[in-house]
C-alpha cells in the first residue's frame, strides 16, 4: 500500500575480493523474538526487493507452528518460510489471515503450498479477490486484476471464534473483532502471551481507514488492553511489537480524530474545510508517527464515517 519510502541499504564489506561490495540490500523484514516460541515478523520498510509490506508472525508448538499473515507477495513469504524452516522441523499447520487485505494475505500459496490450512474470518473470503482491487485505483492493468483474481483464499473460515491447536493442549485463539475491516481476526496464544493484532494495531503508525468504522473500533481496542493488560501485541504495521499502553495511544488517535472532525463538522465545515481545520492538530499530535500520508485520508474517511456516507465492503446476505 502506499507508504513513506526511506532510502538505506545496509552495508555490506566483502574483504579479500579484487572489489569492494556495498550492494546487500535490507532483508525484507526482522524477526522479533518475544516469548515461549512466538516471532513477530517485522516489516522492513526501508527494503527494496521482495518487500513483505506489513507485519506477520508465527507461533511454533510441541505439534507443529501458526503464521500469522503471510505479507504483500510471495518472495517475502517464501523468506518467513525458510525462517521457520531455521527454526523448527514441526509442520506449518496453519496460516490465520487477519484481514483481507493485499498486504497481509498475498503469499497465502506460499504456505498452503507446504501444506498449510488457511483460515480466515468469512468476510476474508468474501472481500479477498474483489475488495483488494480498489488498492489499485480506478483502473487497474489486466496484470494487477489477474494477481488479485488468483489469491489464495482461505480454506476455513468462521464466523466469531476458532481454536487452532499446536500442541495437545495448546491453542491458539483466533476471534473476530470489529472496526478496521469488519472482517478481522485478532490471534492470542496464551501460553507466550502474545496478542497478534493485524491492522487492528499500528505502532506509532497513522492507519489505513478505508474501511475502518472508528467507533467499534475504539471498543475493540479498550476490549484487547482490558483483557490482556500484561501481553505484547504484535501490531499489522510499526516497527517492534507493543505494550497495552502502546495499544492505549493508538486507541486515542482514533478517539482525538472522531473528537476533532465532530467539533469541526458542529463548526459548520464541509469537505476541504474539516481537512483544513483538523490536519494542524494532527501534525502538532502526532506528526512523529510513520506513514504520515495517512493524515488527510484518515481525516476524509472519518469525516464521511461520521456523516453516515461511507462506503464499506458489503457483507454478503444470509
Ligand atoms: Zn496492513
Amino acid at each position: 500500500m502506499t507508504r513513506g519510502w526511506v532510502v538505506g541499504v545496509a552495508a555490506v564489506l566483502y574483504v579479500g575480493t579484487a572489489t569492494t561490495a556495498w550492494t546487500q540490500a535490507l532483508p525484507a523484514f526482522t524477526l522479533e523474538g518475544l516469548t515461549n516460541g512466538a516471532w513477530a515478523a517485522i516489516d522492513n520498510a526501508a527494503a527494496k526487493a521482495d518487500e513483505s509490506g506489513s507485519n506477520a508472525g508465527f507461533v511454533i508448538g510441541a505439534d507443529g507452528v501458526l503464521v500469522v499473515d503471510t505479507f504483500e507477495n510471495p518472495a517475502a513469504a517464501k523468506k518467513m518460510l525458510e525462517a521457520i524452516r531455521e527454526k523448527t522441523k514441526l509442520p506449518v499447520k496453519y496460516v490465520v489471515n487477519t484481514h483481507y487485505h493485499l498486504d497481509h494475505v498475498a503469499g497465502n500459496a506460499v504456505f498452503a503450498g507446504a501444506g498449510a490450512v488457511v483460515m480466515a474470518h468469512e468476510n476474508v473470503r468474501e472481500w479477498e479477490r474483489t475488495e483488494n482491487l480498489k488498492f489499485f485505483g480506478e483502473k487497474p492493468t489486466a496484470e494487477q486484476k489477474a494477481m488479485v483474481e488468483g489469491l489464495y483464499l482461505p480454506d476455513v473460515t468462521y464466523e466469531r471464534e476458532a481454536m487452532a491447536y499446536i500442541g495437545a493442549k495448546h491453542g491458539v485463539e483466533l476471534k473476530y473483532m470489529a472496526g478496521h475491516t469488519g472482517g478481522d481476526t485478532v490471534v492470542y496464544d496464551a501460553e507466550s502471551n502474545v496478542v497478534f493484532c493485524g491492522d487492528l494495531f499500528w505502532n506509532k503508525t497513522l492507519p489505513n481507514l478505508i474501511d475502518a468504522s472508528t467507533k467499534e473500533w475504539i471498543e475493540t481496542l479498550d476490549t484487547l488492553v482490558q483483557d490482556h493488560p500484561t501481553a505484547k501485541f504484535v501490531p499489522g504495521h510499526g516497527d517492534h511489537a507493543g505494550g497495552a499502553g502502546d495499544v492505549k495511544a493508538f486507541r486515542d488517535y482514533l478517539a482525538f480524530l472522531r473528537d476533532a472532525i465532530a467539533k469541526a463538522q458542529a463548526g459548520g465545515a464541509k469537505g476541504d474545510a474539516v481537512v483544513k481545520a483538523v490536519l494542524p492538530e494532527i501534525k502538532a499530535k502526532y506528526g512523529d508517527w510513520a506513514f504520515p500520508e495517512f493524515m488527510e485520508p484518515d481525516i476524509q474517511r472519518t469525516d464521511e464515517e461520521l456523516r453516515g456516507v461511507k462506503r464499506l465492503p458489503p457483507v454478503a446476505k444470509k
